[in-house]
């Protein structure tokens, strides 16, 4: 199986209206595309001693130049107790955006095994971005109120997805802005 590969795009055409990047993102994670991608992300990117892999696909715009761009990641933690290395997948995803020098996270589509959040124990019907993601994002300066996530419950069917704003995860979750 080969691994999802990160992706820049030029959607601007000459004499197209200029494109809406938040209806792209909402085009594409209801795609089955963003389903599969992401789900390709978790089964050949991610390593996790325990099997809980976790893909994550991030859309990342510069409306300056109309550059869009989609980066890909998946979790890492292959030691139990402390890892050094490890990360979760929308980290490995926002780290590739911002190397790439985008100012602004449109979306992040996320699909894993659910396990309730393991900060507030709090149900969800798919896996949320975790108590440090949450406090990264918070920070992170590429990340609005409007920033969309997609989440996608790994292994059902049919397939379970939620849709949220960065805002309603922070304050959901009782995140303090920085
Ligand atoms: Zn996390």
């Amino acid at each position: 199986m080969r691994a999802p590969s990160d992706r820049e795009l030029y959607y601007d055409r000459p004499g197209w209206p200029a494109v809406d990047p938040a209806h792209t993102f909402k085009e594409l994670c209801l795609s089955l595309a963003a389903y599969d991608w992401t789900t390709l992300a978790a089964a050949t990117l991610a390593e996790s001693y325990r099997a809980f892999n976790v893909g994550a696909l991030l859309v990342a715009h510069d409306p300056p130049t109309s550059r869009i761009g989609t980066y890909c990641g998946g979790n890492i933690k292959r030691l139990p107790g402390p890892d050094p290395d490890k990360i979760c997948a929308e980290r490995v995803a926002l780290r590739k955006a911002r190397a790439a020098g985008y100012p602004l996270v449109i979306g992040l589509a996320v699909i894993g095994p659910y396990q309730p959040d393991q900060e507030s124990s709090r149900e969800s019907r798919t896996l949320h971005p975790c108590g440090e993601c949450r406090r990264e994002f918070a920070s992170a300066s590429e990340m609005t109120p409007d920033t969309l996530f997609a989440t996608h419950r790994l292994g059902e069917e049919p397939v379970i997805m939620e849709r949220f704003t960065l805002e309603w995860l922070l304050r959901e979750y009782c995140v303090a802005d920085n």
